[in-house]
């Protein structure tokens, strides 16, 4: 076991904790009032970002799951919400490796270099946690796929320019639903973004599918193995997840020890108060713990070995910890800490959406036992 990163790991981390401190951090209150600015996001494709998972031949540097996790962890240092692209183009290089090979002549590389943005449409009005009964279909017509229904609660649907759709395309649960791949600008595509608490530049909302054609080898993979795609796409995810709320509570942790080290009650400086100073203590601990394990999953991910598990122990425990951690900083800034100059409100509202999305604390805990106990004793398959 090496617990330590490499030199190339190291200089990774470096760059993208300067980029964050010096360039997202003075920026991240904006977001709450206009949209994300699309430089940035090509700021991001030039920095290597958005390429991480996209193959060398489509313009990416296919690195590997720790190295994205470096990136999570230290961009949301500086903006959790910076985060999501990284997410979401690792999730669309991930799904559109079984796509036709025209699809990823066309997607992959604008990817990578943030031309393009690829949302995950899973969620409908009526299933999130039960996502294997959705109700969105696709059925063929001649040499095209009609696709019909609404998906909910899409992180970019204000703003992405594809979208991987999970259709029902053949009879109920999980074995009838199918990947297709939907460009947003088609005939039929309709959109609505929502209010949210935090998240703004993640432009979440609805997306509307009303008779959208789409030619048939715009299907990925194989017919009838979508929620395999979907679960597989998760499992990564998850961990990357962990890793970017634990680096924003990590960022708040810092700001807090240097505010409670200046700040004096009673003659004495915050940070000499064992009642202050050992609640920094356990989040620091529980964070670090969380974070080896986020690590763990990423390099299972590399090795190719099982970590589905892990991965729902890590997103469980990576934003929880997190929101934890960052509501102890806001209530150790006293009144400061609950204003908006300050940016723990927010980042506490930006990590708890994250506590939802991507599978909520409940299915989390319903994946450990389902792997522990085994199929048979599962509450749901
Ligand atoms: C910030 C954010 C980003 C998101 N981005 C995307 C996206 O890009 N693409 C996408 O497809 N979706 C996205 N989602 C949707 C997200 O995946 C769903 O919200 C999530 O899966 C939960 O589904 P639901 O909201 O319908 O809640 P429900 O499934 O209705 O669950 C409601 C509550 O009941 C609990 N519950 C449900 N079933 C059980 C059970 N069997 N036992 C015990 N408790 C249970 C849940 O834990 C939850 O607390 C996002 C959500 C958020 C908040």
């Amino acid at each position: 076991m090496d617990f330590k990163f490499d030199d190339e790991q190291q200089l990774l981390q470096q760059v993208t904790n300067k980029y964050a401190l010096t360039r997202l951090a003075p920026e991240a209150d904006r977001w709450k009032d206009e949209p994300f600015a699309p430089e940035i996001v090509k700021e991001l494709g030039d920095l290597g970002i958005l390429g991480m998972r996209v193959p060398a031949e489509y313009g990416g540097s296919e690195a590997s799951f720790v190295a994205m996790g470096i990136a999570a962890e230290e961009l949301a240092r500086g903006d959790f919400n910076v985060s999501y692209f990284l997410q979401l183009s690792a999730i669309a290089a991930k799904l559109l490796d079984g796509a036709d090979e025209e699809i990823k002549r066309q997607w992959l590389p604008a990817i990578a270099s943030g031309d393009s943005i690829v949302a995950f449409a899973l969620t409908e009005p009526g299933v999130g946690s039960d996502a294997a009964n959705l109700t969105c279909s696709a059925r063929r017509d001649g040499d095209d796929w009609i696709v019909n229904g609404e998906k909910s609660s899409i992180t970019f649907a204000g703003s992405a320019d594809g979208c991987v759709v999970f259709c029902r395309t053949g009879g109920p649960g999980a074995r009838g639903i199918s990947m297709i791949f939907v460009p947003l600008d088609l005939p039929g595509v309709s959109r609505t973004k929502y209010a949210s608490a935090g998240g703004h530049l993640s432009e979440r909302g609805s997306l509307f599918f009303d008779d959208v054609r789409v030619p048939a080898n715009h299907q990925i993979g194989v017919e009838g193995t979508g929620f395999i795609g979907a679960m597989e796409a998760f499992d990564f995810n998850r961990a990357i997840i962990a890793l970017a709320a634990i680096g924003t509570a990590s960022q708040s942790l810092d700001e807090t020890i240097e505010y409670t080290k200046t700040r004096e009650t009673f003659g004495q400086p915050l940070a000499k108060r064992e009642g202050v100073a050992f609640q920094i203590a356990e989040h620091l601990a529980l964070l670090h713990a969380t974070r080896l394990l986020s690590y763990e999953v990423l390099a299972l991910a590399d090795a190719g070995l099982p970590h589905t598990s892990e991965a729902a122990m890590c997103k469980w425990l990576g934003p929880k910890q997190s929101v934890e951690a960052i509501h102890a900083c806001l209530l150790l800034h006293g009144w400061t800490g609950y204003g908006t100059d300050l940016p723990f409100v927010q980042r506490l509202n930006d990590v708890m959406g994250l506590e939802v999305g991507d599978g909520t604390p409940e299915i989390m805990k319903a994946i450990i036992a389902r792997e522990a106990f085994g199929r048979e004793f599962s509450s749901y398959k």
